[in-house]
């Protein structure tokens, strides 16, 4: 997508401190980091948010998690971590194109904000 800011980040055409990468995803620490460890990861493929997923991204999802959980792993982080997608305005979502916050290395309180 032309004037996607991740789809960007994920061809390299804008900066990011990119920890891991696959040919499917890109993992990449949050600018405005919420926690010690807040890490953000993508598709490449487009796709707007989690609304758009369907039973044909199972295996996308599954290496998602997959890296999510080796990404938390190796972040230091054993009191636990938080994994967070948000959907659409209300919700929270600034950039519309799929992404998975891992935030950890705090305690954090529940209900969100
Ligand atoms: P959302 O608010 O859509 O759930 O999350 C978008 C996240 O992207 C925010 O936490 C924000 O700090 C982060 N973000 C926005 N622009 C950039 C950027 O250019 N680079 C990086 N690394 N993160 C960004
Ligand atoms: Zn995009």
């Amino acid at each position: 997508m032309a004037d996607c800011l991740f789809c960007k980040i994920a061809a390299k055409e804008l900066d990011a401190d990119i920890v891991y990468e696959t040919d499917d995803l890109v993992a990449f620490r949050d600018i405005n980091p919420m926690a010690p460890t807040h890490i953000l990861v993508i598709p490449r493929r487009h796709i707007d948010s989690a609304s758009d997923l369907g039973a044909s991204d199972g295996e996308l999802l599954g290496e998602i998690f997959e890296t999510i959980a080796k990404l938390a792993s190796q972040s230091g982080i054993p009191g636990g971590h938080r994994i967070v997608t948000n959907v659409g305005p209300d919700a929270g979502q600034s950039v519309g194109h799929l992404h998975f916050h891992l935030i950890g290395g705090r305690g954090m309180s529940w209900p969100p904000g």
